[in-house]
């Protein structure tokens, strides 16, 4: 059996865990994460690594380096969306430990200290927050989070406790950036990029910064069979032509994901002309000014097309978080890996957020996607293959073995 389908069977086994239903659903806390965090405990084992689960129940598995030496650490989550699939998250925590696992078989050994992160929380699905492990290691995590509710009325805080974790012990586990040489995520792409492009693996640049603004066209109401077509000035109309604008435009770039994914109309009603659309403009790219002069444009726009129609336009941000870069060290580490089979490395940006977007408050980041089946995620049907996972552990242990990245 290779390595890839060592993965495979583990993904296979440990999918079980989960409530019942279509797909894979593990949320954090729950009696599914703790039958995860019993077979991850294995994994590590088989790869000869020391094992404990943090306050944040961050479950670690500990390679010791040579003496002095700083530790790479290598994560990703183990929970799911509801009805999420085998991969996402659980997959980059799979890997690790197979690749040291790989290397211990081998009789070799990883150049530096290195350490496997299964993080409880990225998806934030059970709480209105997420990323907990990550931020607790950054020391960005905000303590007024351990307060908010799931929706039985449970605190993260008394969520995380029952799980045998410590609220009072996160500002512990802060870790000094001098004895971290960075931090790698192996994650699926849940994209077409890499499919398209033929290739199983790519390099991650960046993970896109992010902003959302609150948008209203506001015009006149009236009867739809008695104002006549030239007299209107309907919000809706406005807001479509926006909205296409919107979408035409950030197609002509390479660098922006721009998206309208809701709308609210007033009045709301069959027969009334709409005075007013609400919607939310959400602006994605790995250049923050790239995403700041799109929104510029957008808002220069919402302006001409409400003057022209006699409407009010209002743009208003709502949400901000900047790009992240890839460090060009790490990631040149790992482009390296990928080339040693022959192919150049295709390279590409991250469109949604990870543990890694955490993790860069902290220390260097780097990311290697893997190809997923239709670019296929959050679904039953999500895939990768055993081949595909085989080449993403071999570019692991290439860069374990190496120098030590950063060193
Ligand atoms: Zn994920």
């Amino acid at each position: 059996m290779t390595f890839g389908e060592i993965a495979q069977r583990r993904l296979h086994e440990i999918a079980a865990c989960s409530q019942a239903g279509d797909g894979v659903t593990r949320l954090p806390f729950t009696p599914e994460h703790r039958a995860a965090l019993d077979q991850i405990r294995g994994w590590m084992e088989a790869a000869g690594l020391q094992v404990h689960m943090d306050a944040a129940a961050t479950l670690i598995g500990r390679y010791a380096g040579p003496e002095g030496s700083k530790t790479l650490l290598i994560g990703s989550h183990q929970d799911s969306v509801p009805g999420g699939g085998r991969y996402d998250g659980i997959m980059g925590i799979a890997l690790a430990c197979l690749a040291l696992e790989k290397i211990r078989r081998d009789g070799h050994a990883p150049a530096c200290s290195v350490e496997v992160l299964a993080f409880a929380d990225e998806e934030g699905v059970r709480f209105p927050t997420a990323l907990l492990g990550p931020r607790v290691l950054a020391g960005t995590f905000d303590a007024a989070a351990l307060a908010l509710p799931d929706r039985d009325g449970v605190t993260l805080g008394a969520a995380l406790a029952g799980f045998g974790g410590d609220p009072a012990r996160l500002e512990a586990l802060r870790r000094d950036p001098s004895d971290v040489l960075g931090y790698l995520e192996v994650h699926i792409e849940q994209g077409p990029v890499l499919e398209r492009r033929g290739a199983a693996v790519g390099v991650v640049t960046g993970i896109c910064g992010i902003e959302r603004n609150a948008i209203r066209f506001a015009g006149e109401t009236g009867h739809a069979g008695t104002v006549p077509m030239a007299d209107r000035r309907d919000a809706l109309v406005a807001a479509s032509r926006f909205i296409a604008a919107v979408s035409e435009q950030a197609g002509q770039t390479n660098s922006i994901r721009a998206t309208v994914g809701s709308i609210s109309v007033h009045p709301d009603a069959v027969n009334a002309i709409p005075d007013r659309a609400d919607f939310p403009l959400e602006v994605r790219s790995v250049s923050d000014q790239a995403r700041q002069g799109f929104t510029e444009e957008m808002r220069a726009l919402g302006n001409r097309i409400a003057g022209d129609a006699g409407l009010s336009f209002e743009m208003t941000r709502t949400y901000v978080q900047p790009a992240v870069s890839c460090d060009p060290e790490l990631s040149a580490a790992l482009v390296a890996a990928v080339e040693q089979g022959g192919a150049a490395a295709v390279t590409l940006p991250s469109g949604a957020t990870h543990d890694a977007s955490a993790m860069s408050d902290l220390c260097p980041i780097a990311m290697l996607f893997l190809r997923c089946r239709g670019g296929l995620s959050h679904h039953p049907d999500e895939y990768a293959s055993a081949a595909d996972m085989g080449a993403a552990l071999d570019a692991l242990v290439h860069v374990l073995m190496s120098s030590g990245p950063g060193q």
